[in-house]
C-alpha cells in the first residue's frame, strides 16, 4: 500500500496537479502596466472611460455637417478652420462651412461627416466634396470599441500585449496579476557533465538542464538552476529540503524511475508528501508530483523527450494552477499525414511536424523516431501529437489533436 494514487489515467493526474496547486495559489500583486505583459490577470478590469471616448475622424479630410450637401451633386463649402488631433477646438461649423480634420481628430461643433482628402479639392478657399457621401460617413462614434462601465478583462485571463494595450487605452496605469511562481530547477545523476568539460568514459552531457529551463523561460519565468544533484540519497535530501524552503516550485529530472539509483519516490515520500506516481502516458510514465515545505515538486523522468513531453502537459499545469490562469492552452486539431501504431494504450505524445496543406487544412507528420532518449526528433519538430488511451491504430486521415510546441 502506497498511500498515494499510481499508474493513474494522464486526466486525474492533469486533475490532482490543478486542485492541489490551485489550493497554493499564489498571492496577488500590483504591478505597473510597463511590467504586465505575460502575466495572467488577478482582477477584472472594467472600463471606466468608453472606447473611443469622443466621436472623431476616422480619416484625414473634411468635416461638416451632412445636411450642407447638395442632393444633385459635389458640393463645394467653404474651409473655415482645421482640428487636428489633439485637443477639440471650439468650431461652431455652421451651414456650408467645413473644417480640415485629421484621423483621430475630434469632430468639430455642428459636424456629422467627413470626406476622405484624396476625394476632395481644394480651391481659393472651399473643398469641393464629392456626391453621394452618406450621413456619418468616415465617423468613429464615442463607444462602438468599448462602451463604458462594461467588463473588458477577465480575472485568470493571460496579459498578451493586445489586452494590456487595451488596459492602456482605458488609463489603467497598473494591473493585479499573479506572482510569478520561483522555480528551482535539479538535474539528477552521476553521469552527467557540462557542456564544455571532457567527457569520461560512460558519461554524457547534461542537455535536460536547458531544455527546462527553456521551456520555463518562455513561459516567462525565471527559473534557477541549481548544480547538478550526484545519485547519493543523503546529498539529495539536504539540498531538496533546502529548496522546499526557498521555491514555489521545484522540478526535477531523472531519479525517479525504479532503479537502484533512483531515490526520489523514496525521498519525496519520507520528508514530504507525494500526490501521484506513474501516469499512464508515453513518455512520461514515471512523472511524480508531490509536495514539500512551501515546494510543489514535479519529478519528470531523466529522457529528454519524457521531459519535454511531460513539461509541456503536466508542468504548465502546475503553473497555471498556481497562477489562477483560467484560459487552457491552445490546442488544435489536425489531420495525420501517416499511419501509427501505438504499442501500448497509454495516452501518447508523439513528436511532429505541423503544417498547413494546400487544401487549407492542418497536418502533421509524425516522426518515426519515438523513443524516449531521441531528441533529435524533438528537436526536429514543432508539435507533440495526442493519441488517446485505449485506441492502438491510427490511419492516414485521422483527425488528432495537436499541441503545437
Ligand atoms: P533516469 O530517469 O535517471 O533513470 O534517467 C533516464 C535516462 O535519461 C538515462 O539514460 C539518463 O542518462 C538520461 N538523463 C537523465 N538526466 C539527464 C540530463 N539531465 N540530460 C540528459 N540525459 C539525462
Ligand atoms: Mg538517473
Amino acid at each position: 500500500m502506497t498511500g498515494y494514487p499510481t499508474r493513474i489515467d494522464f486526466a486525474a493526474a492533469a486533475e490532482i496537479i490543478r486542485e492541489v496547486a490551485g489550493n497554493r495559489m499564489l498571492k496577488a500583486e500590483r504591478v505597473p502596466i510597463t511590467r504586465a505583459s505575460g502575466r495572467v490577470l488577478a482582477e477584472d478590469i472594467t472600463s471606466s472611460i468608453a472606447l473611443p471616448s469622443f466621436d472623431n475622424s476616422r480619416m484625414d479630410g473634411f468635416a461638416f455637417a451632412h445636411a450642407s450637401l447638395s442632393a444633385e451633386g459635389a458640393t463645394a463649402l467653404r474651409l473655415v478652420g482645421e482640428q487636428f488631433a489633439g485637443r477639440l477646438q471650439a468650431w461652431q461649423v455652421g451651414p456650408g462651412e467645413c473644417v480640415r480634420i485629421t484621423t483621430g481628430a475630434p469632430l468639430p461643433g455642428g459636424t456629422d461627416t467627413v470626406a476622405i482628402k484624396e476625394d476632395c479639392v481644394e480651391q481659393d478657399g472651399f473643398v469641393r466634396i464629392p456626391a453621394g457621401l452618406s450621413r456619418g460617413a468616415d465617423v468613429r462614434r464615442a463607444g462602438e470599441d468599448v462602451p463604458a462601465g462594461v467588463r473588458v478583462l477577465g480575472e485568470g485571463s493571460l496579459l498578451t500585449p493586445a489586452r494590456v494595450s487595451l488596459a492602456a487605452a482605458l488609463g489603467v496605469a497598473s494591473l493585479a496579476v499573479a506572482q510569478r511562481p520561483t522555480v528551482a530547477v535539479f538535474t539528477t545523476g552521476d553521469e552527467l557533465v557540462e557542456p564544455g568539460l571532457p567527457l569520461a568514459p560512460g558519461q554524457i552531457y547534461n542537455s535536460n538542464r536547458e531544455l527546462l529551463m527553456g521551456l520555463l523561460r518562455a513561459e516567462g519565468l525565471e527559473p534557477t538552476a541549481w548544480p547538478t544533484l550526484p545519485d547519493d540519497p543523503d546529498r539529495m535530501t539536504t539540498v531538496l529540503t533546502d529548496a522546499a524552503a526557498a521555491f514555489d516550485v521545484v522540478i526535477t529530472c531523472g531519479g525517479v524511475s525504479a532503479g537502484e539509483k533512483d531515490h526520489l519516490p523514496g525521498l519525496l515520500a519520507a520528508h514530504g508528501r507525494i500526490h501521484f506516481w506513474k501516469v499512464r502516458m508515453k513518455p512520461g510514465m514515471p512523472v511524480l508530483f508531490a509536495e514539500m515545505d512551501r515546494a510543489l515538486f514535479l519529478c519528470l523522468p531523466g529522457n529528454p523527450v519524457s521531459v519535454l513531453a511531460t513539461f509541456l502537459t503536466l508542468g504548465r499545469d502546475v503553473l497555471d494552477g498556481l497562477q489562477r490562469r483560467r484560459e487552457p492552452r491552445s490546442q488544435c486539431k489536425a489531420v495525420l499525414g501517416a499511419p501509427w501504431r501505438k504499442t501500448h494504450e497509454r495516452r501518447e505524445f508523439l513528436r511532429g511536424w505541423l503544417e498547413s496543406a494546400a487544401d487549407g487544412r492542418l497536418q502533421v507528420m509524425p516522426n518515426a523516431a519515438d523513443a524516449s532518449h531521441q531528441l533529435r526528433a524533438a528537436a526536429d519538430s514543432n508539435a507533440l501529437i495526442v493519441l488517446p488511451e485505449g485506441a492502438r491504430e491510427f490511419n492516414a486521415g485521422d483527425v488528432v489533436d495537436v499541441i503545437a510546441c
